[in-house]
């Protein structure tokens, strides 16, 4: 079939397999330029199919030759529809990695149930004995506790004010106003179980208690912390709010880790188009005009460049890992950079529906979108007949291991 994109709001409702496989290869191609490093040899990456996590799973198979397993939540294609972006992703991932010898296993279900994490760690044990890197890079709507069996939805709401501002309607390409009232306590609260730390805690407590850690093992999460532009929706706002638990989670972990020499920490990443930074009010135009600077100033990075440089030249170089006064490592150094932080405040007000196009990077943000979904991909044949149908190889085949 011919796949076009079909928006609805700020996702995209289809996805082109043959685009998401070369979006795949190029962050492939990505790491292989940047060379091999001696990195993690075992590797868990929960929220692995998109974004920050494929990214990682991606530098740490190709960069560092790590056998690895992915655990995401991705829809297979069904009754003709095209499968959800992540799941195109992970069957190439695990094709080209199983074409070059790496070991490659996924897990596709909800990360924050007993049962998931239970196949995790039977697969774990069964295949690799232990995992040295743990990487928690879910990024959901919503979130089943595994006790209660409550639903906790997040949400992306200011504290305490009111939020008035401006915003971009990247797909339409109109700037508007928005407004959003002020979060309730439950709003906080229900971000924070979602988006907060308690999940990670959870993984990183089934693997010591199942004995697959391993001696030096490091477990890390991803932050944003951004500039003050974006705080009140952002740092100070209730996804802020899941972040501050997320950070003293970490601090909490790195306790726990001690006995095996290893270290829980927090990477705080650059503002990029992913699926869950497209539904932030306000961030959209922040990333259009931040990608303008940035390339102008030629330190532009993709998920792929960020950690493609976090595990080979921050963790996994040899020397101590460079921490922030918090403890953090800062992956957003370019973009906070003074020089470019204060054009981006000088240029956010004068931004029009008008100008937009040459004030920001608009359409740099739009084609990435797009790209998300295997769309706008050089080199790719849009009017081509393709299937739908895909399979992850190791889902296809796997019989889940007994516990
Ligand atoms: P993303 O939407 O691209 O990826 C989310 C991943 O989580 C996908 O693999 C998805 O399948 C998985 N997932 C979601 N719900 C799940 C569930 N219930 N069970 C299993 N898997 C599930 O998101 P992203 O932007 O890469 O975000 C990852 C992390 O990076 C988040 O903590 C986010 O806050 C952080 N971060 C993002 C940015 C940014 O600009 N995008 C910047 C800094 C930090």
């Amino acid at each position: 079939m011919i796949i076009t994109p079909k928006t609805r709001g700020f996702i995209c409702t289809t996805a082109h397999p043959i685009g998401c496989a070369k979006n795949v290869e190029n962050q492939i191609h990505a790491v292989k330029a940047k060379g091999a490093y001696k990195g993690p040899k075992h590797v868990l990456v929960i929220g692995a199919s998109t974004g920050y996590g494929l990214a990682s799973r991606i530098a740490a198979t190709f960069g560092a030759g790590a056998k690895t397993i992915g655990v995401f939540f991705e829809k297979p294609s069904e009754g003709g529809r095209t499968a959800s972006p992540g799941w195109y992703n992970t069957a190439a991932f695990e094709t080209l990695a199983h074409q070059e010898g790496y070991y490659a296993k996924s897990i596709n279900g909800d990360a924050f149930s007993k049962e998931i994490k239970k196949q995790t760690m039977a697969l774990i044990k069964q295949d690799l004995g232990s995992v040295d890197l743990v990487i928690y890079s879910l990024a959901s709507p919503r979130r089943v506790h595994p006790d209660t069996g409550e639903v906790f939805s997040s949400c992306l709401k200011p504290i305490h004010q009111p939020f008035i501002g401006k915003s971009v309607d990247p797909l339409r390409r109109e700037i508007k106003d928005v407004h959003l009232d002020p979060a309730t306590e439950e709003d906080v609260l229900n971000t924070v179980q979602v988006m907060g730390g308690e999940d990670w805690a959870m993984w990183m407590d089934a693997l010591a208690s199942e004995d697959l850690l391993a001696e030096g093992v490091i477990s890390m999460a991803y932050d944003y912390i951004g500039p003050e532009l974006t705080h009140a929706i952002y740092k100070n706002g209730t996804i802020g709010k899941a972040k501050d638990h997320l950070y003293k989670t970490a601090m909490e972990l790195n306790k726990t880790l001690e006995k095996y020499h290893g270290q829980a920490f927090l990477s705080v990443n650059k503002a990029l188009v992913t699926q869950a930074s497209a539904a932030i009010p306000v961030v959209p135009l922040y990333i259009s005009i931040l990608y303008k600077i940035m390339k102008e100033a030629g330190t532009q990075e993709g998920c792929i460049e960020q950690l493609a440089r976090l595990l080979k030249d921050k963790i996994y170089s040899g020397k101590p890992i460079e921490l922030d006064p918090a403890g953090r490592i800062r992956m957003d150094d370019y973009e906070m950079e003074s020089g470019v932080q204060q054009k981006i405040k000088a240029l956010w007000p004068k931004v029009t529906t008008e100008n937009l196009a040459t004030l920001t990077d608009i359409d740099g943000y739009c084609k990435e979108f797009y790209q998300l979904f295997g769309f706008e991909v050089p080199g790719i044949d849009y009017g081509m007949d393709v299937s739908v149908d895909v399979k992850i190889p190791s889902l296809s085949l796997r019989q889940f291991p007994r516990e």
